[in-house]
């Protein structure tokens, strides 16, 4: 067991290709922690520094207090699981789970009476005691999963490292594996990196999560954090199914309180903090509204002030089982999407009021990163 630490960590390519440009983050023991961002902005190559498979550019990466810049990858007493598995064809399920041990069995000090041991307890924790004889092209998907994660179990390694694990797998396994992984994590008790491009998966499996863009991290939190106080709109859009809704308007700081202003619509917003808000008084800016604070409260219920009445054309609704997801637009031309109880009355084309909870809505500087107002500027690396 170990904690990982990453110092201003950079990795720049050949051809000035900068995949990751500054990554600073601390890693607990135990923690799961999982990586998590569009394609492309640096989260494999964050892993595979760690791991000791790509040199870094500059910066300084420990695990458990031990600078690893120059330590070989077998030095590291780390395991990664592949998302391609990397299982050897010719090999079967036991001799596969057994290789790493057997390669380092003397200088590890291992008998093949202990090797055999581990093999069968991973196996025994996986559920695929039953495959050990069979060779990887026997085997289902979700059944090489698992010998690629017994491989790593074997070694009893510091920490796992896991690469987009699932992403060959179809979307029921996926789920199942997931929370196999989750499982798996809380009874080893191992410090875990997970890199994935799925928000769902991270949300899922991550103690924290750290959201990166461009080779720079955005935010680093719990996943709740992470949904209900983006620090800004390009978290804010990639955490969240349906997406959170974005609609462009100013804020109007007044006498006793803000406004967000749009069209005819003037909503007032509860989460700004007056003072910061007169800084962005009729600006630009953005409000950030997740389809679920959308709501049509009924005429019984008392309607709190944090409700703000929004008036809205109705578009199509996909029906969703217990929920449906209703597309609004609004008397300015703007496109929403709010997700609403299966019960709810409401019909394609009428033009009606909705109701904005606006104790859960944010509001964010312009642009496809701008900092919500209420979390402040966003954090980011000088350069990034
Ligand atoms: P992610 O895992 O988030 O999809 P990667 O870490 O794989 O992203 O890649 C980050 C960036 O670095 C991308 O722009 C990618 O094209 C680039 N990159 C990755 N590996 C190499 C390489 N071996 N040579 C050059 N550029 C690379």
């Amino acid at each position: 067991m170990a904690t990982v630490a990453l110092q201003d960590v950079c990795k720049t390519y050949p051809g000035n290709v900068k995949a990751v440009d500054g990554v600073s983050l601390s890693i607990q023991d135990r923690e799961f922690v999982v990586l998590v961002g569009p394609s492309g902005c640096g989260k494999s190559t964050t892993l595979r520094m760690i791991a000791g498979l790509e040199a870094i550019t500059d910066g300084q990466i420990s695990i458990d207090g031990r600078v690893v810049n120059d330590v070989a990858p077998k030095d590291r007493d780390i395991a990664m699981v592949f998302q391609n598995y990397a299982l050897y064809p010719h090999m079967t399920v036991y001799k596969n789970m057994a290789f790493s041990l057997k390669l380092r069995k003397r200088e590890l000090g291992l008998k093949r009476a202990d090797i055999d041991r581990k093999v069968r307890e991973a196996a025994k924790i996986l559920g695929i005691e039953d495959l050990l004889e069979r060779r990887p092209k026997a085997l289902s998907g979700g059944q090489r999963q698992r010998v690629a994660v017994g491989r790593a179990i074997v070694r009893n390694p510091k920490v796992f490292l896991f690469d987009e694990p699932l992403s060959n797998l179809d979307a029921k396994l996926r789920v199942e594996m997931r929370s196999e992984i989750k499982r798996l994590q809380r009874r080893l008790e191992t410090t875990t990196i997970y890199v994935t491009h799925d928000q769902e998966e991270a949300m899922t499996l991550g103690d924290r999560v750290v959201v990166m863009k461009d080779g720079v991290i955005h935010q680093v939190a719990s996943p709740l954090e992470v949904y209900q106080h983006p620090v800004n709109r390009f978290v804010a859009s990639f955490v969240g199914t349906p997406p959170m809704n974005f609609v462009d308007g100013q804020l109007v700081a007044n006498g006793d309180g803000v406004t967000f202003v749009f069209g005819a619509q003037r909503m007032p917003v509860r989460r700004a903090d007056k003072n910061a808000a007169q800084s962005y008084h009729q600006q630009p800016m953005v409000l950030g509204i997740r389809p679920d604070i959308i709501t049509t409260p009924d005429a019984s219920t008392p309607r709190g002030d944090h409700l703000a009445a929004l008036l809205v054309t109705v578009g199509i609704i996909e029906p969703l089982g217990d929920r449906k997801d209703v597309y609004l637009t609004t008397t300015d031309g703007q496109q929403l999407v709010a997700r609403l109880p299966a019960s709810v009355a409401i019909t394609e084309g009428e033009q009606r009021k909705m109701y904005v909870d606006m104790t859960r809505a944010h509001v964010f500087e312009p642009g496809e990163a701008g900092a919500n107002i209420a979390a402040g500027p966003t954090v980011m690396h000088a350069g990034g």
